[in-house]
């Protein structure tokens, strides 16, 4: 086995460290603030112990992968891990900063990947000390349940690191599907048109939003509608990948629904907020529409 730094221990970044120290890695998990990755640590803590409850994992393997994690806010003990996985904000300048500081520290033969949603990983790559061994690797949250991850190798990714990835991902448990390189990969590319057409309908009064989600999930047999998704997946980071859509295409079929926009600009980003288009306030969802 061997070790894997992950840096950004936020939703993604912890889900990640847990499903990596549950397949026998040791991890360790950088966030720009120490106490940032022990709480994320303590938070991965709490979700294996939930699953020791329900009987789903021995309290050896819980025990035994929580000590597989060290959080740390230093780069130099990611010199020794084979793969870095960044999974930090959605912002190309921190992680160009990010590459940066881990380029200097990346060992021989190690990967540099990234968890970006949207960020083309060509351009990236352009920044990092040695694109061949950069690549995307798209977890999807949260990260312990869900099986897909897609790798989306850039222009100058070599295939060995394609091939290593695959069977890293793999060796997580998880499916993985082969992306290219191009707006929202696969299957962002398919849901978020999905997700901005709900918006329309809405906005344009053809139904509300119970309806659309009983719709979707009813005579689609969706587990959720687009709306409720839109709502787990925050409406700002639905927003954002419409746009990159929308501007890595040129293509109108892709602009913002309206009402979206509104959303985000009133601070209704779903569950995160309280509020996105169902409010959250009360014990069950109530829709806004
Ligand atoms: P998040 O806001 O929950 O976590 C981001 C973390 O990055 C935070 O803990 C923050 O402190 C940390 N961070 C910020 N700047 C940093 C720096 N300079 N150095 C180290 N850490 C830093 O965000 P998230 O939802 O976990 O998303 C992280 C990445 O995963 C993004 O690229 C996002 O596009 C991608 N992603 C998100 C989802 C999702 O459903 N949320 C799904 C797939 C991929």
């Amino acid at each position: 086995m061997e070790s894997i730094g992950i840096i950004g221990a936020g939703q993604m970044g912890s889900g990640i460290a847990q499903a990596v120290a549950a397949a026998g890695h040791e991890v360790f998990l950088l966030d720009r603030d120490a106490t940032i990755a022990e709480k994320a640590k303590a938070g991965v803590g709490k979700r294996l112990q939930r699953l020791v409850e329900k009987e789903k994992l021995s309290q050896a393997d819980a025990d035994a992968a929580l000590g597989r994690i060290t959080p740390t806010a230093e780069y130099a003990p990611l010199g020794t891990c084979g793969f870095i996985i960044e999974a930090a904000t959605e912002d190309e300048q921190i992680k160009r900063a990010i590459f940066d500081a881990a380029g200097k520290v990346l060992g021989a033969g190690a990967i540099l990947a990234s968890n970006t949603s949207s960020i083309p990983i060509t351009r990236m790559a352009a920044g990092v000390p040695d694109p061949a061994s950069f690549i995307g690797l798209h977890f999807f949250n949260p990260v312990p349940v869900m099986k897909l991850v897609e790798v989306i190798p850039g222009l100058a990714t070599a295939a060995e690191t394609t091939s290593r990835t695959r069977a890293f991902a793999e060796s997580l448990g998880k499916e993985v599907v082969l992306s290219e390189d191009e707006p929202g990969f696969v299957v962002n590319r398919i849901l978020l048109p999905m997700i901005n057409e709900a918006v329309f309908v809405l906005g344009s009064g053809t139904a509300g939003v119970a309806d659309i989600d009983k719709g979707c999930r009813l005579g689609l047999n969706h587990p959720m509608g687009p709306l409720e998704l839109a709502d787990f997946i925050g409406l700002d980071t639905c927003l954002e990948i419409v746009r990159v859509l929308f501007e890595g295409t040129g293509d109108s079929k892709y602009r913002p629904a309206p009402l979206l926009v509104k959303y985000v600009e009133a601070g209704w980003l779903g569950r995160k907020s309280g509020k996105g288009f169902y409010d959250y306030s009360g014990g069950e969802p109530v829709p806004t529409r």
